[in-house]
């Protein structure tokens, strides 16, 4: 894959905050307009060396995960096999089409099928088993890891004293953790309710001399995956007008959110120089009603 890591810069937001501390954003959104951050880095563990194979791979209908596969592959010009969470809907959520558009083929799973990521017998009457590589959903697994770890050796990242990003499988995380300096505090701000298993799945993704090398934060998930209240978007609306920094919902939105809140109630000093992984996908966004963000 193309290296699309000098694309990526730091941006300070300290301005937002009455606080002294130094708090900047590493962008990782501005990498590619849609195998954008994380994404790219996890993917890049994945689709190295996989000859002539088709990777198949799963999401929700507003995955950025899919899209981003779906755009990796084409690059590289391998085929590309999308599980979609749910019956089919009537019309295609826009992450879909554009998914569709790069020439994924979509499969749907209910629920319970889903859940248990069974590959739906519809897919082996169009491919072959020994074709398929299959890259776990949102790319959780330690190939995912190990490209994420790249992601603190865009720009000198070492004088932090902090490294925060929002998490979902904590795929990056663990790759944060591995890479980070011995003296950074490495947390993660968990986008999903009460999910207590998290800390054990990212340590299973981590060198055993790393595995207590982060902290996870739960309290700020607004409701749950996906779930958002009018606090949560006139945060995001007041830092894009402050700061011209875009967020979304579903992640970084919320792990934002977290920063200045945990700034707030005095957990970092003012010496304490605090870096934000911008993990970019903005997909989210595209599920809620027009007007509700003031930048798209
Ligand atoms: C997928 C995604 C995440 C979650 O990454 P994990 O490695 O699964 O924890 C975070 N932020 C954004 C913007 C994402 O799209």
């Amino acid at each position: 894959m193309t290296d699309l890591s000098p694309f990526c810069r730091i941006d300070s937001i300290s301005s937002f905050c009455d606080f002294r501390a130094t708090v900047d954003v590493l962008r990782l959104d501005l990498m590619h307009p849609v195998v954008s951050g994380n994404k790219w880095f996890k993917l890049k563990g994945y689709l190295a060396d996989l000859g002539q194979k088709t990777v198949l791979t799963f999401g929700g209908p507003y995955s950025n995960h899919l899209v981003a596969t779906a755009a990796a592959t084409r690059e590289i010009g391998l085929q590309s096999i999308g599980i979609v969470r749910g019956e089919k809907p009537s019309v295609l959520s826009p992450t879909l089409l554009q998914a569709s558009s790069y020439g994924m083929n979509l499969f749907f799973s209910d629920r319970a099928a889903y859940r248990t990521k069974t590959i739906p017998a519809a897919v082996f009457e169009c491919f072959h088993d020994d074709e398929l590589c299959i890259i776990p959903e949102g790319g959780y697994g330690k190939k995912g890891a190990a490209g994420a770890r790249d992601i603190l050796r865009c720009h000198n990242t070492k004088s932090y004293t902090y490294v925060l990003s929002a998490v979902g499988t904590g795929t990056t995380l663990a790759g944060l953790a591995a890479a980070a300096e011995a003296q950074q505090k490495v947390v993660g701000i968990s986008v999903l309710k009460n999910n207590r298993s998290l800390f054990e799945e990212i340590g299973q993704l981590v060198p055993d001399e790393r595995k207590g090398h982060f902290q996870l934060e739960h309290d700020y998930h607004f409701g749950g995956y996906a779930k958002w209240n009018h606090q949560l978007i006139q945060f995001m609306n007041r830092l894009y007008t402050s700061t011209k920094l875009p967020t979304d919902f579903v992640y970084t939105g919320k792990a934002l959110f977290a920063v200045f809140d945990l700034l707030e109630k005095g957990v970092f000093t003012s010496e304490d120089r605090i870096l934000f992984i911008h993990t970019g996908g903005l997909q989210g966004n595209r599920s809620l009603p027009k007007g509700t963000l003031i930048f798209e």
